[in-house]
C-alpha cells in the first residue's frame, strides 16, 4: 500500500522507526524529512519513504539521442557540448561535455576529424558511453551534422550530395559527415 501527498523541502514526512529514508529525503534525530519538492511516497511493504520530483533532472544515459554543438576538433576526436535531447524539452542536467572519437564519426575509415565535423556544427548523435566521460557516436545515417554555418561568411551551408556542404556566397564546398535530414531540423 502506498500513501501519496505533495511535500516541500524540510517537511517532516515519517519517522525512522517505521520507514527508511530513500530518494528525496533525509533522516535526522529519528525523523525523516523531504529534501526536495515532490510527491511523498510511503511504501508500507518496502518500508521506504521517498519524494519523487515532478521534474527530475534529465541525466544522459546510453542510447539517448542528443543534439550537440561541436566545440573543437583535434586529430583523434571532436569535443561537443550537448544542448538538448531528442524528444525531450527539459534542460539537460549533469555532464554535457562530450567527446566523439575519430572511429565513431562515420561508418567508413576517417583519418581526419576536420573533414567530418567542424567547430560550430550542430549535430545529432547517440550516447554510447557515460563513464568516465560522455561519449557520442555519429556513425549511423540519421546522425551527423544537421545544421552548419560557413566559417567565413556565416551564411547557412546547403547540402551538396551525401558528404558535402556548399556555401553559395563563397562558392566553396566542404566535406562533412551529414545526417540524412541535414537542413530540415528545426531548432
Ligand atoms: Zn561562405
Amino acid at each position: 500500500m502506498k500513501e501519496r501527498r505533495e511535500v516541500f523541502p524540510g517537511d517532516e514526512v515519517a519517522v525512522e522507526e517505521e520507514y527508511l529514508a530513500s530518494d528525496g529525503t533525509f533522516a535526522s534525530d529519528g525523523k525523516i524529512y523531504a529534501s526536495q519538492i515532490g510527491m511523498l511516497e510511503l511504501d508500507r511493504e518496502e518500508m521506504t519513504a521517498r519524494v519523487i520530483s515532478p521534474n527530475p533532472p534529465n541525466i544522459l544515459k546510453e542510447r539517448d539521442i542528443v543534439f550537440a554543438i561541436i566545440a573543437d576538433t583535434r586529430s583523434t576526436m571532436a569535443t561537443a557540448d550537448v544542448v538538448a535531447t531528442d524528444g525531450n524539452i527539459r534542460d539537460v542536467g549533469g555532464e554535457t561535455y562530450a567527446t566523439i572519437h575519430v572511429s565513431k564519426i562515420s561508418p567508413g575509415y576517417t583519418d581526419d576529424v576536420s573533414k567530418e565535423l567542424r567547430k560550430g556544427d550542430y549535430i545529432r548523435a547517440v550516447v554510447i558511453g557515460t563513464k568516465p566521460s560522455l561519449q557520442l557516436s555519429t556513425k549511423d545515417e540519421h546522425f551527423g551534422v544537421v545544421r552548419s554555418l560557413c566559417y567565413r561568411c556565416k551564411s547557412e551551408l546547403v547540402r551538396k550530395g551525401k558528404t558535402q556542404l556548399h556555401c553559395e556566397q563563397c562558392e566553396r564546398s566542404y566535406p562533412r559527415k551529414l545526417a540524412d535530414d541535414y537542413g530540415n531540423v528545426i531548432f
